[in-house]
């Protein structure tokens, strides 16, 4: 049994009221962040309704396909009290939630999210981000248009393309990871990441060992950096994997070119990794990208040695049936003048009967059968 411990905070920082919501369910398997549109009325509610809805759905049902129905049942949920009360029209949110899943009798830790809410991972002492931004300067990064550094501070960086509560329905991004004893998961608002950057985030979840500690410490670090938005921050930590990383890597030791457990796993083709990402820095449950299929000979290789043995076959042959005297003076050869005593120096020649190079020749091209053929709507803020 994999077991989880949780800490969270959160302020409102600069901001009238806080539109963020944070959940971290009863049964300590389930995380949220939401972050109400700031642009909109009532971003407030539509951040409840979301993690009300998504932990109501998952009572009792700790599988993938519920987390999915939770967050596209939360859509629809937004959505409808959008439209059928004035007072809430165009609310949305962000959601990312993280949430301890059963695949097949085992464990694996299920990421959703919609929206520029963002969950990492610090495993090994490296943070990543594992999700990846639904928002219109995180595409303009992605197209080369932006650097991330310029996004940071972009006037429209809360711009979203994508939110709950917009579109009567929406499919989230979804994501597995292998839980591992010793990985810390942060899940925040952009009130966290647009303040403090992922090396302060870094070291603080390396330094403070309590996730409530830590959680408190990188709000206070978003407040001193100005706390412009709400600040919403949850810290997971696997305190026991139940033997799944050490099956793992057991699973992926040398040769092995299938996935390390087995089976494909979800949407791992969505984790924000570069292709150029050396091996022994993938997070477990990600070597699938990476893995090498064997070589194999191919039908191509087989008929390039098929044609190469008819050539050389047809070289002898034709050399052998050519009386000497027809065998051009090979030092009036512009490409072999030394090597008179070689019978495939004319083969370059300007020779008629010897040439087998059809591409260098001057003389007709001799027929040599397949050896001789081969030279043939307006975008929501948060
Ligand atoms: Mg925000």
């Amino acid at each position: 049994m994999t077991h989880l411990s949780a800490g969270s905070a959160t302020d409102i920082g600069r901001r009238q009221i806080n539109q963020d919501r944070v959940l971290v369910a009863d049964d300590g398997q389930l995380f949220a962040v939401a972050d109400g549109m700031g642009g909109h009325r009532r971003g407030e509610v539509a951040a409840q309704i979301a993690v009300t809805h998504l932990a109501r759905r998952m009572v009792g049902d700790a599988s993938l396909d519920a987390l999915i129905a939770g967050v596209e049942g939360a859509n629809r949920e937004v959505f409808q009290a959008s439209a059928s009360d004035a007072e809430l029209q165009g609310m949305g949110t962000t959601l990312t939630a993280l949430a301890l899943v059963h695949v097949d009798g085992e464990d694996r830790l299920a990421i959703a999210n919609v929206g520029d809410s963002r969950t990492y991972l610090l495993r090994s002492g490296e943070l990543e981000q594992l999700t990846e931004d639904h928002s219109l300067v995180a595409e303009m990064v992605r197209e080369g248009h932006l650097t991330s550094e310029g996004a940071r501070t972009h006037r429209q960086r809360s711009v979203l393309t994508k939110a709950l509560g917009v579109e009567p329905s929406i499919t989230p991004d979804v994501l597995e990871v292998l839980p591992s004893a010793g990985d810390r998961y942060l899940l925040c608002s952009d009130g966290l990441c647009g303040e403090v950057s992922d090396e302060q985030m870094a070291a603080v979840l390396r330094r403070l060992a309590d996730p409530d500690e830590a959680a408190r410490e990188l709000v206070r670090l978003a407040l001193v950096a100005g706390g412009s938005d709400n600040i919403s921050v949850v810290v997971v930590d696997v305190l026991d994997d139940d033997g799944a990383a050490m099956r793992a890597s057991a699973a992926i030791q040398p040769t092995v070119a299938s996935d390390p457990m087995g089976r494909p796993m979800r949407d791992l083709d969505e984790l924000p990794l570069t292709d150029d990402r050396a091996d022994a820095d993938a997070p477990t449950g990600t070597e699938r990208r990476t893995s090498r299929r064997p070589r194999i000979v191919t039908w191509r290789v087989l008929l390039f040695v098929v044609a190469l043995a008819a050539v050389a076959a047809v070289v002898v042959l034709t050399v052998r049936n050519t009386p000497k005297d027809q065998l051009p003076d090979a030092s009036t050869s512009t490409l072999a003048p030394t090597t008179t005593d070689d019978p495939f120096g004319p083969t370059t020649s300007a020779g008629p009967t010897t040439s087998i190079g059809p591409t260098t020749s001057a003389g007709p091209k001799p027929t040599l059968g397949t050896g001789a053929s081969t030279a043939a709507p307006a975008p929501p803020t948060t």
